[in-house]
């Protein structure tokens, strides 16, 4: 049974989806104005390994994850500019050309740590109609009124507002104000209120939209909940983000989703804690925001990369460093090795001991899948896969590990990484026996060193052709035959 830390329930709850068949998953994606750093990649790791273990237990999983590229203020209480159209400006490109080039290299990023790609990802101005669809929804149902620069949610209007944070709406509304948090906009009724829609200010030369409520663009948090509706539906099943978004984002989306369908929104929110640099924020001042170029132009690899951001328990903070890196790095290298001389070790005879040792694998990687289970306990479910490590080069230290044994332990290593996504299958290729050709090129060397009577030559490559290809050379009267050799 899988369970997962609710935010919204505070509590480790047994995961049910709404259908047995297939699970619908929503992940706030990027603001597309900057090259993401590894901080996000983390929560996009962390994210993919969820629904990794969600496939590992058959589900199919429809995934959906915007690219925001327009509406996202520069606090995202809605303060300030946009993000997207300041730096378009900046830049002296369009805000389209901004979001593309982000957008790529994002991608990118994303192929080069193995991340399964969603399903879909909409882009906010592409859904335009739909994010005034529900705004309009909102405004007939009396939620929405007009302040001066925009279209706004009254967020005392709907019970339960902040639920998600486990704050009242007054010490929500209090905390901002004591926070100094709020700028004055004429005509807002709560600090806690936000807009749906903003009205342009006539120096916008792209990206704004007429509407019933005015020419404008829209609020952050309506792209998501439009966007998540559109393609999961009304009421879906979890919906993942980091930890910054559970006091406004979040907490707006569910506000203005739910006032709109009168159902509940989402089952499940997942938060993941945050990345830190040298134990403190990630800050452009200390020059520690790093990307994941940055960390490969250093010599690292992307798939040392994923391993260490995977490595911590999503909820809590996980601390980078360079000397975490290189540890992450050599642990990489190591499970690698491991997996190319697990292919490659000679296979000894069955011993007494076979189905001991075999059973102890496979708790293991019981352990592991179950540690996953309890609320993605990654550090739990990587020790038990360092345990299948452990006792596996031990066995083929004493030279017992049998072709039997060796299949299983592959087998478990390779169900792992289903979860894990650290491609051991490649590493496994590199260890086996390469093919047909290599085996027949040493039975013409044997039958050569027959011919010239080196017999201990020959008998050196019939071992070599048993012990590493498992096949077994038999000698008639009409040349050499070989065969692979029964399995046990
Ligand atoms: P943004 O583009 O700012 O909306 O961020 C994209 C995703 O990365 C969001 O889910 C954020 O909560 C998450 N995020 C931002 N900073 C960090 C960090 N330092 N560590 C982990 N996740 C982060
Ligand atoms: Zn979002």
């Amino acid at each position: 049974m899988l369970r997962l830390f609710n935010t919204l329930t505070r509590s480790k709850e047994v995961f049910r989806p709404i259908s047995q068949e297939i699970v619908c998953m929503y992940t706030c994606g990027i603001t597309a104005y900057y090259t993401a750093h590894i901080g996000n990649m983390r929560t996009y790791i962390n994210e993919d390994i969820l629904k990794r273990v969600l496939l590992h237990r058959g589900y199919r999983v429809n995934h959906v994850q915007n690219i925001t590229d327009v509406g996202h203020l520069a606090s995202d209480a809605g303060e300030g500019d946009d993000k997207l159209r300041h730096e378009a400006e900046k830049e002296k490109k369009s805000m389209k050309e901004i979001a593309d080039m982000y957008t790529a290299i994002f991608t990118d990023d994303l192929n080069r740590l193995n991340v399964i790609m969603p399903n879909t990802m909409p882009k906010a101005t592409d859904h335009i109609p739909e994010m005034l669809d529900l705004i309009a929804k909102l405004d007939r149902k009396g939620y929405l009124y007009k302040a001066e620069n925009g279209i706004y949610f009254d967020t005392s209007k709907f019970a339960g507002y902040g639920e998600l944070t486990g704050m009242s709406f007054e010490r929500l509304v209090s905390e901002l104000r004591e926070g100094a948090r709020v700028e004055k906009v004429a005509g807002k009724r709560n600090p806690t209120d936000f807009a749906v829609w903003r009205f342009a200010s006539g120096s916008e030369k792209e990206c704004i939209w007429d509407s019933p409520f005015g020419r404008g663009f829209p609020g952050w948090h309506i792209e998501c909940s439009a966007m998540s509706m559109k393609y999961l539906g009304k009421h879906f099943d979890i919906h993942c983000g980091g930890i910054d978004h559970i006091q406004i984002h979040h907490t707006n989306e569910i506000a203005q989703s739910e006032a709109a369908t009168g159902e509940k929104f989402v089952n499940y929110w997942v938060h993941n804690n945050f990345l830190v640099v040298d134990d403190k924020k990630m800050s452009k001042s200390l020059r520690s925001i790093y990307s994941v170029d940055h960390v490969m132009k250093m010599g690292y690899s992307a798939i040392a990369l994923r391993f260490f951001l995977l490595s911590g328990h999503y909820r809590q903070t996980l601390n980078f460093t360079f000397e975490a890196m290189s540890n992450a790095e050599k642990t990489m290298r190591g499970i690698y090795q491991f997996l190319e001389r697990l292919a490659s070790a000679p296979r000894a005879e069955k011993s007494a001991d076979s189905r001991a040792f075999m059973a102890k694998i496979r708790v293991s990687v019981r352990m592991f899948f179950k540690s996953l289970d309890d609320d993605l306990n990654m550090p739990a479910a990587l020790a038990a896969m360092h345990g299948v490590i452990k006792d596996t080069n031990i066995r083929i230290a004493e030279g017992k590990l049998s072709r039997t044994e060796a299949a299983c332990v592959i087998d478990g290593m390779m169900e792992m990484d289903e979860v894990l996504g650290l491609e051991f299958a490649k590493q496994i290729k590199k260890g086996e026996p390469k093919s047909a050709s290599e085996i027949e090129a040493l039975i013409n060397d044997r039958d050569a060193a027959r011919r010239a009577k080196d017999f201990a030559k020959a008998d050196r490559i019939r071992t070599m052709l048993k012990q590493k290809f498992h096949v077994v050379v038999e000698d008639t009267e009409s040349g050499s035959r070989w065969h692979e050799e029964q399995s046990q």
